[in-house]
Formats: C-alpha cells, structure tokens, sequence
C-alpha cells in the first residue's frame, strides 16, 4: 500500500461570515467563498481527506514539500512523514506552515480510520463517545442586536443556556470595534453573562490578545470575584514570562498557549515556568492530531488537563480520546447567525449537539465528516 497522489480540489460555497480587518469572524450577507479539500490517495484506491483554506494547499507547497515527503510510502507511517515535514519547515522559508502539516496529518488519520472501518477516534483508543460543549461567543462587534452591548451578552447567554450549553466562554471587543479594547467594558459584558446564567453555569473568557500586565491583571482580580473558571490569552503569548508572573498573582486558572509557536515543545517550556493552569492545544495550532496527542500527554504526565481549542471533527476527536480535558469548545456563535445550518460541503453536521448539550461523536470511519462529494465536483474552481 502506497501513496500515489495528492490532489487539491478547489471549490466555491456559500458563507454567512465576513472578516475584519483584524481576523475575527462576524456574521455577514450570504456570499460565495473559496474552500480546497486534499486528499491523499493510494494505489488501492483507499483515500483521506480535509479541508483546507486554500493558501493552505497551493501547488508550490504540494509540489515542493508535500508530494516530496509522502508519495511512495505506506500512509499508516504518520509519526515517519509527520516528521518528515516538520523537520522541513526551518529550511522552507516560512513557507510550510504548522496549518499545512495540520491538513495532511488529519487527512493521514482520516485515510487509516476509512481503510480500517474505524472512526478515528476508536483507532487512537476512545476515552468517551460523547463531550460535553460550551457555547463560545463570536467577538464582541457594533451589531444592533448584536454583540455589542454587556446586555447583548447577556441576553445571549440565556438563549445559549436555552439551547442546552452547560458552559459558556465570552470572546468580547477587539480591534477594529471603534472603542476597544476595553478590560472595564470585558468584565461589564462578563457581570451581565453572570447575572443572567446564575452563578453554577462555568464561564470562561478569552479576551483581548494584547492587554498589559497591569490591565490583564486587573481584569483577572475582576473575573475572580465573578468566578469564572479560566481566563484566556489576555496578553501576547509570545511573552511566556508575563503569564509566568499572570499566573503567579492570580488564583483563576490561566489557561495557554493557543496561537504561540513552537508546538508540543512551547506548550512544555510553559508547563515547566508555571506560566499556565491549564494546557491548551487545537489540530490547528500544533501540526495535527499527532503532535496534539503528545501535547495532551504531556499535560497528563505533569497532572494538569489540557483543554481543545476550536471546532470540527478533527479537535472533536481530541476530545474523546482525553481523559484530562472537559469541554469541545462549539462555535463561534452569535445570535444573528444559526450555526446549526448544514455548510453545502458536508450531507450532515459534523458537531450535532443534543438538548443535554452533548456532542456525539460519528461512528462512521475516518475523521467522521460526512462529506458531499457531489456537491463539491459540481462547484470546482477550474
Ligand atoms: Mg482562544
């Protein structure tokens, strides 16, 4: 068995969020968009696929690196081609990025457990076939009816509750949002969401990425009365020595890193400085499902839970295959967007939640996408 093509699909669909200028999703008009599945193929005709931004698989990056390290070789030598590519990156010129190595890996994974008749999840050992999710807000915005009030916040917390979150983590105002950044206004919208929830629903923030010291500070002492239960990225995670000392002066759990570098290997030198309660790890962040399960174990190994970031099948998997991590983190929600609404590529969706507020996971083999071939060869971008 070996892998004889990698092929990129590049196809259009409609999406109901817009960008701003700083990144952060917000709802928007219907519009169509760029999207690219890869799959790997092999000689037996046995494939796995993903979807990737399409920056993310453009032919240099398929041509130079990705088709180098794995056509010819058995697609079960994921740690092997994993490697492979990693090791790649230093020379590549900032070309071959973790989000790259991310879409291959779970496309690999994604091909054993097809091969196999397995979700992926019970091929890496199932720890649970369910997880429970939080509710985690879009960004905080200027929406009439919106985000864009602490009491929009509120009003929204008791519709999420209604729909049967069990927890609930605010991301409030950023950049561009004329005003902000705000820590006073962060911990108003943070008292509203208290106040309309009770005080036993966990809450959990992540707000503003470039807050100082003294502000973080002053916003943590505040969430701590309010009793959240971890508060996230409040400052540049490239700065391990300021949550060193967030850490120290706090007792509410800091939870980190997400967006820093350096994969398994950061998430371990900020484990050792105590610059972090709580690991943090997504598919996305780190290069794959195989460098987020050393993640997850290292985390274990110094007794600490390590808890997933972002959406999807493939961090939904992470889930269930962890015993020292809670919640699938669902969304980003807002309450002029139904995130419920099946995207065109996909038959069914791939995080369905329960009245309980539970997320099953698919039983069906591979990374437990049910995804619409037919819809995305008739929509290709020739
Ligand atoms: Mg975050």
């Amino acid at each position: 068995m070996k892998i004889t093509e990698i092929k990129v699909r590049v196809f259009t669909h409609t999406s109901r969020q817009m960008k701003d200028s700083d990144g952060h999703s917000h709802p928007g008009p219907p519009r169509r968009v760029r999207q690219a599945l890869l799959s790997v193929i092999c000689d037996d005709g046995s494939a796995g696929h993903c979807f990737a931004p399409t920056e993310a698989v453009r032919p240099s990056l398929i041509k130079d690196f990705v088709e180098v390290v794995l056509l010819g070789q058995h697609p079960f030598d994921r740690e092997k081609l994993w490697q492979g590519l990693a090791h790649w990156q230093r020379g590549s010129g900032a070309q071959l990025t973790d989000r790259t190595l991310a879409i291959v890996d779970l496309a690999l994974w994604d091909l054993a457990g097809r091969k196999l008749g397995v979700p992926v999840y019970k091929l890496i050992g199932a720890y649970r076939d369910k997880v429970p999710a939080y509710g985690s807000t879009m960004c905080g915005d200027e929406i009439a009816g919106g985000l864009a009030t602490p009491e929009d916040y509120g009003r929204f917390a008791e519709w999420l509750i209604k729909r049967g979150y069990k927890a609930i983590k605010l991301h409030t105002w950023m950049k561009p949002v004329s005003w902000a950044p705000d820590p006073r206004m962060d911990v108003r919208a943070c008292a509203a969401v208290r106040e309309a929830v009770g005080p036993d629903v966990p809450l959990m923030l992540d707000a503003y990425h470039g807050y100082s010291r003294s502000e973080a500070l002053w916003l943590g002492r505040e969430l701590q009365k309010l009793n959240y239960a971890w508060y996230e990225e409040p400052m540049n995670e490239a700065s391990m020595s300021s949550y060193a000392w967030l850490a120290a002066n706090l007792d509410i759990p800091v939870i980190g890193p997400e967006t820093a570098d350096g994969k398994f290997h950061t998430r371990a030198e900020w484990i050792k400085a105590g610059a972090c309660d709580i690991s943090r790890v997504g598919v996305h962040d780190v290069g794959g499902i195989t460098p987020s399960l050393k993640t997850i174990h290292l985390a274990e190994s110094f007794g600490m839970d390590c808890e997933v970031h972002g959406h999807g099948a493939a961090n939904l998997t992470l889930c269930a295959v962890q015993r020292n991590g809670h919640w699938y983190e669902r969304g980003l929600l807002h309450p002029h967007l139904d995130y419920d609404i099946v995207p065109e590529y996909l038959n069914s969706p791939p995080d369905a939640m329960d009245a309980e507020g539970f997320v099953h996971l698919s039983d069906k083999p591979g990374m437990g996408e049910d995804i619409n071939f037919d819809y995305i060869d008739a929509n290709l971008v020739t």
